[in-house]
């Protein structure tokens, strides 16, 4: 199938479905520009980073300073960084009432920041931040002010702020609401994923409907049999979805 072909089966797709929903992962980010983790030019191959300490939720309780000084870095790489096609066409489908939700594996908010309503942030969110001692809440602004003129933010109670990124050695967030988006959607896209990373790999399969497939290279078959995989495009994300949307302007 070529990729218009593939683009028009997923047009009628969305437009049969009652309800649609969305698991995306590192891939819809990398497309923003934000470096993979584990790619090439991630920050989990460089030298001067331990990626076993980064998010590790013991390490930061020890020295939060060492995943204050990858945030400065995030920070000035979040300031460049806009929401894809790929995020704002999602965010139009829900304006349109034909997305019901998305769960993501990304926390660098571009799916809010596309304008989309109802988002499951698993891995939480680098955009939020609240106090380990007193639970007091800070926006990315604050937090990023105080680390003008220190290593760490520092809650007026003196406890150290986190971030709201979900660590190893942390539960994850809202896996209820998502099992149950992904559970009851007749149509599941899965973008940017390669399924790799539990538990937001096993959702997929609780759909019970259409689920199409979206990610350059290889998607694992250990929580997604590719027998489940309705439709599965080995292709650039924006240049689909700019295809999709041209399909859905010709069907209707
Ligand atoms: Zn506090």
């Amino acid at each position: 199938m070529t990729l218009q072909e593939q683009a028009r089966r997923c047009a009628e797709m969305i437009l049969d479905s009652r309800d649609t929903a969305v698991v995306s992962g590192a891939g819809l980010s990398t497309a923003a520009g934000i470096p993979d983790f584990r790619g090439p030019q991630g920050i989990y191959r460089r030298a001067d980073v331990e990626a076993d300490k980064l998010f590790d939720i013991n390490y930061f309780e020890r020295d939060p300073s060492y995943y204050y000084r990858f945030h400065r870095e995030c920070e000035r790489m979040l300031a460049r960084i806009e929401p894809t096609f790929t995020h704002k066409f999602l965010a139009r489908l829900e304006a349109e009432g034909r997305l019901s939700g998305i769960v993501t594996q990304n926390f660098d908010g571009l799916h809010e920041a596309a304008g989309s309503k109802t988002i499951y942030q698993i891995h939480g969110t680098i955009r939020r931040a609240h106090c380990t001692t007193c639970g007091g809440y800070y926006g990315y602004d604050a937090v990023n002010t105080m680390l003008e003129t220190a290593d760490v933010p520092i809650c007026h109670c003196g406890g150290v702020i986190k971030p709201d990124i979900v660590f190893f050695g942390e539960s994850v967030k809202y896996l209820t609401e998502c099992e149950r988006l992904c559970s009851r959607a007749e149509l599941l896209f899965v973008l940017g994923s390669s399924l790799n990373v539990v538990p937001a790999a096993f959702l997929p399969r609780l759909c019970r409907g259409k689920i199409v497939v979206v990610n350059r290279g290889e998607v694992s078959a250990d929580y997604l049999p590719p027998s489940r995989i309705t439709l599965r495009v080995d292709a650039d994300l924006d240049a689909f979805f700019r295809a999709v949307e041209t399909e859905l302007k010709n069907v209707r």
